[in-house]
Formats: structure tokens, C-alpha cells, sequence
């Protein structure tokens, strides 16, 4: 049995994260400012004897003994990161200093959610780790970049000039139940319109592509990443390499919930990344042959219910 701290527990892949550390039998410590995780998306778990969920915001240091930590804070969705960047910057790059120095202290495992956001508009494709990307330093999206970018710089300097045992994995846009249903990203945004019957907002033309991932084949990778041997430390992509336009998503999406919705078009957001899929034979080697089990179809299926489930509740 472990100590395991996550940052960022109350969101929707640390919601996951925690679930999944518990049923292995580990102590969890969920620590969360809720500036987008929610309690409800761990609720579930605040009975359990091993778990324990703690308001604090990781700007400022926090100290406990555990043997693990998955970094987890800072708001991911584009409307969010850019609502206050400077506190988005401040979270990555100071939250990152704080979990460091923790993991430093109590000689503790650290794993950065890295992103695929590190490679910007890419030129390379698809992308794999050596690529060192196309990011525009100066954008509204330079917050969220350039913050997770200098976080992973942390990491390494932590790694190279105090043997801090750490891994860094970069997540490429990934999906499922716990996205807050007002998230903003592209696939609560349109199941949510298409259970409502509004209108399907596309950004652009809609020809630009993302490669979707379910959050369960995420959480089998970082699990694989916490557990390698010392030595291997990434980056390592960790991502469906299944790609799609939006326009795909949108028509899939309409389909899966039978509704009536239409397509409507929006102004593309400056600095829109047109293309991401990762190369991920890194991840196969180094994470057991680890490779996406749910294709698209399915992830959305189960998202969808999810959100159904939500709506005729009234919980949302
Ligand atoms: P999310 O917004 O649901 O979760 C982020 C969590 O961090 C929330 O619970 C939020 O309240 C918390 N948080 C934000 N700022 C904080 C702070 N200063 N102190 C403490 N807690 C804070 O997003 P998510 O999709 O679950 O993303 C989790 C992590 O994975 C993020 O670091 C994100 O950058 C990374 N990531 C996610 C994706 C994706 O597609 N979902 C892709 C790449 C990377
Ligand atoms: N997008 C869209 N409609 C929406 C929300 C997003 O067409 O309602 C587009 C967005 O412009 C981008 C893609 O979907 O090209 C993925 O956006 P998201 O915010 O989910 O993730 P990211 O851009 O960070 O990969």
C-alpha cells in the first residue's frame, strides 16, 4: 500500500485517478482549489477509509508524507486556462515548484500531466517526443503552453541536479465522464448541445483534427508510467492516435444521440492548433505494450450516458 497525493483530484481525470488508486488498495489524498474540479466527482469516494479530500490551492507549498505524487493541477480547457492566465501560469509553474520541492523532501515518485499542448501548431506529423514543437510564446494560449512547458523544464532541472525520481507523460485531448458538462472542450461542448438540441457550435471550418482518447486508456498509462523503473522518466506520449475532424466529431456525435441539432459556424480561436496525433510507440515499448482499448464510438457512447444521466437527474 502506497500514500499517493493528487493535484488536481476533484477534475475529471484526477477524479478517475483517485478511484483507481483506491480500488488497488493505496491511501489517496486528493488535493483540489475546485476552480474546475468539482467534490461531487469524488463524493462517491469520501466514505472510503483510504481517502481523504483536501481544499488547498497549489500556488503554496503543502507538506504530507506520501510516497507518490501525480500532478495533476491546472485547469485544461482552453475557456478556463484563459479566464485568469496569469493564476493558470502561476499554477503550472509554481505548482510544479511546490510538488517538486515536496517530492524532494519526502523522497517521493512524481509524474507531471504533461500535455500535448507542448508541441503547439504542430509542423511534425504525427508527433512524437523528440519533436520539440511549434508554440507561440506571446498568444492567448501561451499561458496554459508555456506554463506546462516550463514545468516540464522543473522536472528535468529536479531530475538532472537533485535525482528526483519523476516521469513526465504528455496527454492528448482526452474525454469521458467528469467533464464538467459547461467544460468548454470540444466533446462535452457538443454532446451537451446535441442532448439539448441546440445549435452544434464548430470553430472554423471545422476541417481541423484532434485525436480523441477515453480517460480509462489514460489511466491504464499513467498507472504503467508511475510503476516503470527509475531510469525511464519520458516524456512519453500518452494518446489515441485515431484522428478526426471536427466536423467527423460533430456528425458522429448527432448520430450517437439521434438528436436534431444543427451545425452552426463560429470564428476560430487565435492560435487553434489544425492538426495533433501522437506518435505513440514510445508509450508500447516502455508501458508494457500499452495501446487505446475504446475507439471513438464507444468512449462516446458512454460519455453520452453519462451526460444523460446528469441532465434527467437534474444535476445539471
Ligand atoms: P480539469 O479542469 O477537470 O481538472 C483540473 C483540476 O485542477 C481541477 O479539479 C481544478 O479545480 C484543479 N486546479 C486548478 N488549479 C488549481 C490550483 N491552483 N490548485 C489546486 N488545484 C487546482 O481538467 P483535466 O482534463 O482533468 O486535466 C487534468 C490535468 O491533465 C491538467 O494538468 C491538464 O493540463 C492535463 N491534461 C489534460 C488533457 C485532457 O485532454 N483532458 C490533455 C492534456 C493534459
Ligand atoms: N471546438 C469547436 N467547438 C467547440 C469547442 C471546440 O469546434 O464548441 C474546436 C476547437 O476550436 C479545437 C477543437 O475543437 O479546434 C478542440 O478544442 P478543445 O478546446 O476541446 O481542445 P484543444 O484545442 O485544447 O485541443
Amino acid at each position: 500500500m502506497k500514500r499517493i497525493l493528487i493535484t488536481g483530484g476533484a477534475g475529471f481525470i484526477g477524479s478517475h485517478l483517485c478511484e483507481r488508486m483506491l480500488n488497488e488498495g493505496n491511501e489517496v489524498i486528493c488535493l483540489d482549489n475546485f476552480f474546475t474540479g468539482r467534490r461531487k466527482n469524488v463524493e462517491h469516494l469520501l466514505q472510503h477509509p483510504g481517502f481523504e479530500l483536501v481544499r488547498h490551492d497549489v500556488t503554496s507549498p503543502y507538506l504530507a508524507e506520501v510516497d507518490e505524487i501525480f500532478n495533476l493541477a491546472c485547469p485544461a480547457s482552453p475557456v478556463h486556462y484563459q479566464y485568469n492566465p496569469i493564476k493558470t501560469s502561476k499554477t503550472s509553474i509554481m505548482g510544479a515548484i511546490n510538488m517538486l520541492g515536496l517530492a524532494k523532501r519526502v523522497k517521493a515518485r512524481i509524474l507531471q500531466a504533461s500535455t500535448s499542448e507542448v508541441y503547439g501548431d504542430p509542423e511534425v506529423h504525427p508527433q512524437p517526443e523528440a519533436y520539440w514543437g511549434n508554440v507561440n510564446p506571446i498568444g492567448i494560449r501561451s499561458c496554459y503552453d508555456e506554463g506546462k512547458r516550463c514545468a516540464e523544464t522543473l522536472f528535468m532541472d529536479y531530475y538532472r541536479q537533485h535525482k528526483i525520481r519523476i516521469k513526465i507523460i504528455r496527454i492528448f485531448n482526452t474525454y469521458g465522464p467528469n467533464m464538467h458538462p459547461n467544460d468548454g472542450r470540444v466533446v462535452s461542448n457538443f454532446i451537451m448541445q446535441a442532448l439539448r438540441g441546440e445549435d452544434i457550435t464548430i470553430f472554423g471550418s471545422g476541417n481541423q483534427t484532434r485525436s480523441f482518447q477515453y480517460v480509462d486508456d489514460l489511466i491504464e498509462g499513467m498507472v504503467r508510467m508511475i510503476n516503470t523503473p527509475d531510469e525511464f522518466i519520458g516524456p512519453v506520449n500518452i494518446g489515441n492516435p485515431n484522428e478526426f475532424t471536427m466536423l467527423e466529431l460533430a456528425q458522429k456525435v448527432i448520430e450517437l444521440t439521434g438528436s436534431t441539432s444543427k451545425m452552426i459556424f463560429k470564428p476560430l480561436p487565435s492560435d487553434d492548433p489544425r492538426q495533433r496525433r501522437p506518435d505513440i510507440s514510445l508509450a508500447h515499448e516502455a508501458l508494457g505494450g500499452w495501446e487505446p482499448t475504446i475507439q471513438l464510438e464507444e468512449g462516446l457512447k458512454r460519455t453520452i450516458r453519462y451526460f444523460e444521466g446528469e441532465l434527467s437527474s437534474g444535476r445539471i
